[in-house]
């Protein structure tokens, strides 16, 4: 591969991962990112007595494969999340000890159907259509036995998946993120699941020594993608002032960052179509710091749901070691855009109310609350990450991967297995890698 030239747009998870893939063929490879820092969605702030917050992704587990051999291979360790005590669930203003049965009965009916799907080509099931037009919220409304049951569910799949709505999410959309990550038993569980693990430093520690591990004056920080342009020549990315001679180029971010990128000739139609319809989620990640995990000594674990209200769920992420207690609250689709039009006392007001409905009165106290806007971030623009509608599946799901040119789509969106995830991502770039070179070959 000496000689053949390949530009990677993006340095998340993604981007290096196809990066790192090509130079390891001898390609000589530049990977252009708009920011000042690698890593895309994974961001750590470091904290004042040490430790760090994990502002962006944070969890690994079982059959993330890629993920674990690459915290080996380049140094670093993770530790599993804290797995002491119960949890909390609120119910209908009540705090149970479990989800009632009905809850485990809609999550087995949804992976029954999931397990039809090609992760693949999840647009090729026999009820493809019918899925894709039924929103998840819809589906609840009429396969659960009662309102709450669908309300704590959507809430728990839309949002803690999706960071959506459940009406803003197809069933098809639904069932392809289960089926890609395994179903709602690994998706949504911590020890044995996909919050089993998190990472000493932060998954944005490992993003540095992936790019430490790339060959030098590889890497361009500051270098926003403005254009692709195309010819018989090969491909020219314009970047930061500077033009880039290719053979190939990856685009590593999500589609709808590729969309905003100008390509000349035009992309297809389709594709171009995929970018204009795949939003970002909205979710709202907050890190309450207190003096101590204080919710230990009454036994409870700090994960904890609830079916209303603007936290969906909260988890324990105290560090091992450090006395000090961080409780990690998310909001999703409409209830986090709510927090995000109110002002930012009113804010405030309602997310530590909550925190103390679900975790008792001594929430109402925090040393500091930490978040991160991911949604007004123009290099992220949402999170966790992007999906189709309803009714958008069938025709624009088979553009996610397909090639336009000398143009090869990354980014976890592209993935079939850990679609959204850093698992993923890194899938994601590998395979766009490895069609690179096939087709340099
Ligand atoms: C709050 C939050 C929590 C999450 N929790 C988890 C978790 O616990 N576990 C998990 O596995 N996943 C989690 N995720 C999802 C995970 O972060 C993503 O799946 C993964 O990081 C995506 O990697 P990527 O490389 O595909 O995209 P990105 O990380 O978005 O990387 C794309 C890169 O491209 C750059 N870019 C964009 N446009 C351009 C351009 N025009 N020119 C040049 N560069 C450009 C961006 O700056 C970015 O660095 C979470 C995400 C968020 C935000």
């Amino acid at each position: 591969m000496r000689g053949n030239r390949v530009v990677v747009v993006g340095a998340g998870f993604s981007g290096l991962a196809a990066a790192l893939a090509l130079a390891g063929a001898g390609c000589a490879v530049h990977l252009l990112e708009a920011r000042d820092r690698v890593g895309g969605r994974t961001l750590s702030r470091p904290l004042p007595d040490g430790g760090w917050l994990d502002l962006g992704a944070q969890w690994i587990g079982p059959t993330q494969d890629r993920m674990y051999a690459l915290v080996a291979a380049h140094g670093l360790a993770t530790f599993p999340s804290p797995a002491r005590g119960a949890p909390t669930l609120r119910w209908a203003g009540q705090r149970l000890a479990e989800a009632p049965a009905p809850v485990a009965a809609v999550l087995d009916t949804l992976d029954g159907l999931a397990a039809r799907l090609d992760p693949a080509a999840p647009w090729r099931a026999a009820e493809a259509a019918e899925w894709d037009r039924t929103t998840l919220g819809g589906w609840l409304a009429a396969t659960a036995p009662d309102p709450v049951t669908a309300r704590y569910a959507g809430r728990l799949l839309a949002g803690g998946l999706l960071a959506a709505s459940p009406d803003e999410v197809s069933l098809l959309q639904m069932l392809f993120y289960l089926c890609s990550g395994g179903g709602t038993g690994i998706l949504l569980g911590m020890a044995g699941g996909a919050q089993q693990d998190r990472i000493v430093g932060g998954p944005a520690a490992l993003a540095e020594r992936l790019a430490a591990a790339l060959p030098a004056g590889c890497l361009r920080l500051g270098a926003p993608v403005e254009r692709i342009a195309q010819d018989d020549g090969g491909v020219r990315v314009h970047a930061g002032g500077a033009a880039y001679r290719a053979d190939a180029v990856v685009v590593a971010v999500a589609p709808a960052l590729a969309g905003r990128i100008r390509y000349d000739p035009p992309l297809p139609a389709l594709r171009d179509g995929l970018t204009q319809r795949m939003p970002m989620g909205a979710a709202i990640k907050v890190h309450a710091l207190y003096p101590e995990p204080f919710w230990r000594a009454d036994g409870r674990s700090g994960v904890a749901t609830a079916d209303d209200g603007p936290v969906t769920e909260t988890v324990d992420n105290s560090l091992p070691g450090s006395p000090r207690g961080v409780l990690t609250a998310f909001s999703y689709g409409a209830e986090a855009r709510e927090l995000r039009r109110m002002a930012p006392d009113a804010r405030r007001a309602a997310l530590l109310e909550a925190l103390v409905a679900l975790v008792g009165p001594a929430a109402a106290r925090p040393d500091d609350l930490v978040e991160y806007d991911w949604s007004a971030d123009p290099w992220t623009r949402g999170c966790f990450c992007g999906m189709l509608p309803p009714g958008s599946w069938r025709d624009y799901g088979p553009e996610l991967r397909r090639p336009v040119g000398g143009v090869h789509w990354a980014g976890t969106e592209t993935a079939s297995r850990w679609s959204g995830y850093l698992e993923g991502a890194v899938a994601a770039g590998e395979r766009a890698a490895a069609e690179v070179l096939n087709d340099l070959r």
